[in-house]
């Protein structure tokens, strides 16, 4: 990426106008996958950090998060909402020199299969606030997982967390070689007024949410078979056979518990 323009608006209003006039422009926020990866028709920066989205408030028990909010700021806030659940994901997002300045937005954002945030937000039914010229468009995370293109493009703002899962004590399993490395399979298992919901990441495709029904055979007839529908990842962490298996005894703690 060579880039020939940087810009750093201060309102929302200036940033629309500058991704206008810039097509081929990337949106910078803490830039921990910005400055990895290779874009090479990018040569426009539009920094986003003065765009004050950096905020997190409970509103009537939902809590709304700005895009820019880094992982440390997250596990700073100490939330209680859903038995602290938002700031123990953070704290394995990479070591504490990337969470410092790697935000929420950037990371739901950059699209990777592993990043811890997107079975997160999946699990609790969050909602993603996007802004582009037309408008704000909330969008529920789980239309976002399906169709991940539509959204490119937009400037993420907010994410919300529903005030259903506030109360919630949610069972949380990270697979990972060290306490900080990339995950290898997240299992999140949260419950409603429907019963418990189970949601798997990093060790397929897409993450998956699936309602848990207590019959014997639900592993083999139900969680399994939806799991190889959107199929296990194969990449260097291992082979889909290696994340199935992890997947199993993750459930398997969960159920023992
Ligand atoms: C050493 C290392 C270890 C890591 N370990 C982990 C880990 O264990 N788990 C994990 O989940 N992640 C991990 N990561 C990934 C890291 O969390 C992401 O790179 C980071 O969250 C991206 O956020 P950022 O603010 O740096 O985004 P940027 O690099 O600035 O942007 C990321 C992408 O999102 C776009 N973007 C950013 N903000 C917005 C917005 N508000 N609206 C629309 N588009 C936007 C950018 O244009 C870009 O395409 C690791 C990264 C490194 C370098």
């Amino acid at each position: 990426m060579k880039v020939k323009k940087y810009f750093r608006p201060r309102d929302l209003n200036e940033f629309h106008r500058l991704s206008a006039e810039n097509p081929d422009h990337k949106i910078l926020a803490g830039g921990t996958y910005v400055a990895k990866m290779k874009f090479p028709k990018v040569d426009t920066i539009i920094d986003i950090q003065d765009l004050g989205l950096k905020g997190i408030k409970e509103e009537n028990g939902d809590i709304h998060i700005g895009a820019n909010v880094t992982f440390t700021d997250l596990i700073e806030a100490k939330l209680s909402y859903c038995g602290g659940l938002v700031g123990q994901v953070s704290s394995h997002c990479g070591p504490i020199t990337i969470r410092n300045i790697a935000t929420i937005g950037g990371n739901v954002m950059a699209g990777y299969h592993w990043n811890d945030t997107t079975p997160l937000l999946l699990a609790l039914e969050a909602t993603l606030m996007f802004t582009s010229d037309s408008g704000v468009k909330a969008v529920p995370v789980s239309s976002f997982i399906a169709n991940r293109s539509t959204y490119t493009g937009l400037l993420l703002t907010s994410i919300i967390l529903p005030s259903k899962y506030k109360d919630a004590k949610p069972f949380y399993k990270r697979f990972a070689r060290t306490r900080s490395d990339i995950p290898t399979s997240i299992f999140i298992v949260v419950n409603n007024e429907e019963g418990d919901h189970i949601t798997v990441g990093s060790a397929t495709v897409k993450p998956v949410r699936i309602m848990y029904s207590a019959d014997d055979e639900f592993l083999k007839n139900t969680l399994l078979p939806r799991l190889n529908e959107v199929k296990f990842m194969d990449d260097l962490r291992g082979k889909p056979e290696f994340k199935e298996k992890i997947v199993i005894s993750q459930y398997r703690e969960w159920k023992e518990k």
